[in-house]
């Protein structure tokens, strides 16, 4: 059996740590989180051998000076105040959780990096179970967003030179604004966002935003994504993919108002996947938004998919 499993390819990788149950706590304005998503997809992952706790790769906490390629020293230093916290994050105890929760985030971050290394370093698809905090801006947070893991592993790699061209697709239900306005003047960097509501509106030639119809459901989800998307990566030629696989936009999400079924939000990670890996591409996978107690199987699928078929 041992040597079974040494035998057996590769196919994907899973980021996670003990730390990613300390994100936002379900209380207050927060009832829909659930603090346990990403340890209910671990834990069934293992239940299920598709992965074994050795094989989890386990992040450090993102460092200061990581924190510092994107945001700027004036914001971070207001991340050192509780008070400041509590408010974006709209907690009222938050003083119980600050430490938590600021860990939390530079766990996920580090999750991030480590993922997009590993991803760029052996090419396998690579998961990490949280991430895609796609609001934050420079300065400040948004949308429960304290820093943006996706802009801080780009300006991490690029700086490493390990790639040059760079591309976002995210399909979380929200549109991800942070990182297209952070990159909206970087010819390197591609941001696709495809949502049910937009933050934000800019015009640039290395971007693409779609804007859904009210309650959209898996055929014209995907009749759209199959338009739009094949030509960006074509024409564009990323050397790494960051996919943003939101599950808020499930018919069962406690925010999101589309019709997704839980099948065809399969279906649609699966055509992102096979498109990106179809042509070699790194890709590393965040998570993104899912709200509600039904959230966490739909990203379960996904990854449990990847780590038995190639494709
Ligand atoms: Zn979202």
């Amino acid at each position: 059996m041992k040597i079974l499993n040494l035998l057996r390819k590769e196919y994907a990788r899973v980021v996670y740590s003990s730390d990613y149950i300390y994100g936002l706590p379900s209380v207050g304005d927060h009832q829909t989180f659930d603090i346990m998503r990403f340890k209910k997809i671990r834990d069934k992952l293992v239940e299920e051998k598709l992965l074994t706790r050795k094989n989890i790769l386990r992040p450090y906490l993102c460092k200061y000076e990581e924190l510092r390629l994107v945001h700027t020293d004036e914001y971070l230093r207001k991340l050192q105040n509780p008070q400041y916290v509590s408010n974006i994050l709209k907690l009222d105890a938050v003083n119980l959780f600050y430490e938590s929760i600021l860990e939390y985030y530079r766990a996920v971050t580090g999750g991030t990096l480590l993922a997009t290394a590993y991803a760029l370093k052996n090419n396998v698809p690579t998961f990490n179970l949280g991430g895609g905090y796609h609001h934050a801006h420079p300065d400040k947070a948004e949308g429960f967003c304290l820093v943006n893991d996706i802009a801080i592993a780009i300006e991490k790699f690029r700086q490493l030179q390990r790639a040059k061209r760079f591309m976002v697709i995210d399909l979380d239900y929200h549109q991800g604004n942070g990182t297209l306005l952070y990159f909206k003047d970087d010819a390197d960097v591609f941001t696709f966002s495809m949502h049910g509501d937009t933050w934000v509106e800019i015009d640039r030639p290395h971007n693409l935003d779609i804007l859904l119809p009210h309650a959209c459901d898996d055929a014209t989800y995907m009749t759209i994504l199959e338009k739009e998307l094949p030509p960006v990566l074509e024409s564009f030629k990323p050397q790494v993919v960051f996919y943003v696989a939101g599950s808020d936009v499930y018919e069962k999400d406690a925010i999101g108002d589309m019709k997704l079924t839980r099948q065809g939000i399969l279906e649609r990670n699966l055509f992102v996947y096979r498109l990106v890996r179809d042509r070699r591409i790194p890709l590393i996978v965040l998570a993104g938004g899912g709200y509600g107690k039904d959230s966490w199987e739909v990203y379960y699928d996904f990854i449990a998919y990847c780590l038995k078929n190639k494709r």
